[in-house]
């Protein structure tokens, strides 16, 4: 077992196998039964390029033998830095087939997220575009962190690379190569289903994020019973307005349509013209998206909706934030379709509302868990016990799919499992008599911005670095579109004064963070309350920043 990662318990194991929830095949097997099964038909789409799961199935083998070849081996971690290309799914596939574990960052992190993950997971490989793409020098920076981190051997570019010490995947595509022999060497790779598949990443709370292993079972199981809570079938065509690699993205958007054989349709804009141009072009029929997206629909006048021919849509699901029941009414009526909401986390435990559920169910709730093996309980965290039915605690969840441990996290991991292994959510929920989750809250203490969390104490580190802070706490302030924005209560040093973009700049520049992770508003405060703990009380900086927010309002 891959050092780091905490498994199930043997009578877990078992009872997951012999329910069939765990096939015990690695996931690269069922690309192989895909590619014979859809053959011929759509896998993805993308700008006007249509790929066969045929096509797809013989990339992937193209390029593990490449990785082989090159020295990757089975469990060597894969970092990716990549935007929604078919190239980024060939390249997971690619992975999975030979048991090498993509680390599933986004697009959009910087040095020091992934200088963090880079050393953290001893990665081998690093996957992304060659040269300059959406404003950043993805080449250039590849080539960096290749020199400040000594695991790093193998820079695989989409696009080709100006410098001769990184591979071109379209080159490896193209490459004359014999694949009955390749396929043949790439099974000598063939991992163990119960190792982890890949490493996804936990938005968390704690000051840098955590590795959360997924393994080939559990990964596929989560899949299965997503596609089957969502009645996906091969006529199912998603447009997928999601960075792929974000947990929901890849086990609802991607893996659980391809187990179907529908087709995926790629793009990661959140820009409501183009993503209606992309469902027009494709005739797509389904939208899988975030709380933005639907907002910013809704904000297109009429004459410009019109513009584009969306009749092809038929439903739109949609989790990570809450939409209220009026806005999503507003929707259903606007673009005529029917809508489904999760309530889910790359931990594990996925819940969506059903297309055959009751409006109400899906208006006010976000579903029940899918598969019958996962198992809720909702926890009063002062008394440790369960609730009564209706009340709201803290969601633990446990089950085929569910996390464990974090990977290298000792610690962390006796602070949120219990002893028998239910992993503590953080987060707030009611459950109605019929098993549906309602998210009323948090506990932990991120911000949930648009479709990422970001991590308060991570960023709090980050600014007390500035020159001219003695401390600084971060919380959520509210927000129609994105749910929630970063808002930085921060005293300063006596007699220094600075303005937000001086703010931003340093964080940006100097501890090189995410962009979507900068604070969006600066409040300069004499002292923070604290805890009795001694930890920094949010709350009323939280309804500090509201009620600021609602006087400017009204203004
Ligand atoms: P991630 O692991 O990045 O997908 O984030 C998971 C977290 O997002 C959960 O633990 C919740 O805190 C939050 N979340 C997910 N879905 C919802 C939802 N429908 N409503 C409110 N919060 C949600």
């Amino acid at each position: 077992m891959l050092d780091g990662y905490v498994g199930w318990p043997e009578d877990h194991i078992k009872m997951f196998k012999e329910a069939g929830y765990w096939e015990d095949i690695p996931f690269g097997d069922h690309l192989d039964r895909w590619a014979s099964e859809y053959a011929d038909k759509s896998a993805l789409a993308f700008d006007d390029k249509e790929i066969t799961y045929r096509q797809m199935h013989e990339h992937a083998i193209r390029l593990a033998y490449h990785m082989i070849t090159n020295g990757i081996k089975t469990y060597d971690r894969v970092a990716i830095q990549m935007h929604n290309v078919p190239e980024l799914v060939y390249c997971v596939y690619a992975c999975l087939k030979i048991g090498a574990i993509p680390i599933c960052s986004l697009p959009t992190y910087r040095w020091t997220e992934f200088s963090f993950l880079v050393n953290e997971s001893e990665a081998t490989a690093f996957v992304t575009h060659a040269g300059t793409v959406k404003g950043f020098d993805h080449e250039a920076f590849a080539h960096e962190l290749r020199e400040a981190s000594p695991s790093l051997k193998y820079v695989l570019t989409a696009g080709t690379p100006s410098r001769s010490d990184m591979f071109s995947i379209q080159e490896v595509l193209s490459s004359n190569i014999d694949l009955d022999s390749a396929k043949k060497e790439i099974a000598r790779y063939r991992p163990d289903p119960m190792e982890p598949a890949l490493f996804q990443l936990s938005g968390g709370t704690t000051g840098v994020p955590k590795i959360i292993p997924r393994s080939h079972n559990d990964y596929y199981c989560n899949a299965k019973c997503s596609s089957k809570a969502l009645d996906f079938n091969s006529s199912t065509k998603p447009v997928m307005v999601l960075p792929l690699m974000h947990n929901f993205a890849l086990v609802n958007g991607l893996f659980a349509v391809h187990l179907a054989g529908g087709t995926v349709v790629l793009t990661e804009s959140l820009a409501p013209k183009s993503v209606l141009q992309k469902i027009a072009m494709n005739r797509a029929n389904i939208m899988i998206t975030v709380p933005v997206l639907l907002h910013r629909l809704l904000d297109l006048s009429e004459e410009e909706r019109e513009q584009y021919d969306y009749s092809s849509l038929e439903r739109v699901l949609w989790g990570g934030n809450p939409v209220a029941p009026d806005v999503q009414l507003k929707f259903r009526d606007t673009f005529q379709c029917d809508t489904d909401q999760t309530y889910g986390m790359a931990e594990g435990l996925i819940c969506w509302t059903r297309a055959s559920d009751s409006l109400d169910v899906k208006l006010y709730t976000q579903g029940r868990p899918v598969s019958q093996a996962d198992e809720v309980k909702v926890m009063d965290v002062m008394t440790g016990t369960e609730v009564p039915q209706g009340e709201s605690g803290e969601c633990w969840a446990r089950g085929p799919y569910t996390l464990r441990g974090y990977y290298k996290s000792p610690e962390r991991n006796k602070e949120v499992f219990s002893e028998d292994g239910f992993y503590k959510t953080g987060d707030l929920i009611r459950r109605d008599a019929d098993g549906n989750i309602t998210v009323v809250g948090r506990l932990k203490d991120c911000v949930s911005r648009g479709a990422e969390k970001i991590n308060a104490e991570e960023v709090e580190r980050h600014i007390e670095k500035f020159a001219k802070v003695k401390n600084a706490a971060i919380v959520g302030m509210p927000d129609k579109v994105m749910g929630e924005r970063v808002c930085a209560f921060v005293v300063p040093l006596p007699g220094a004064t600075f303005t937000l973009s001086e703010l931003q700049e340093f964080l940006l520049e100097e501890r090189k963070i995410a962009k979507y992770k900068l604070p969006e508003r600066l409040e300069f405060i004499d002292e923070l309350p604290v805890t009795k703990v001694g930890k920094f009380e949010k709350k009323s900086l939280r309804e500090r920043i509201t009620r600021i927010l609602e006087e400017e309002k009204k203004a």
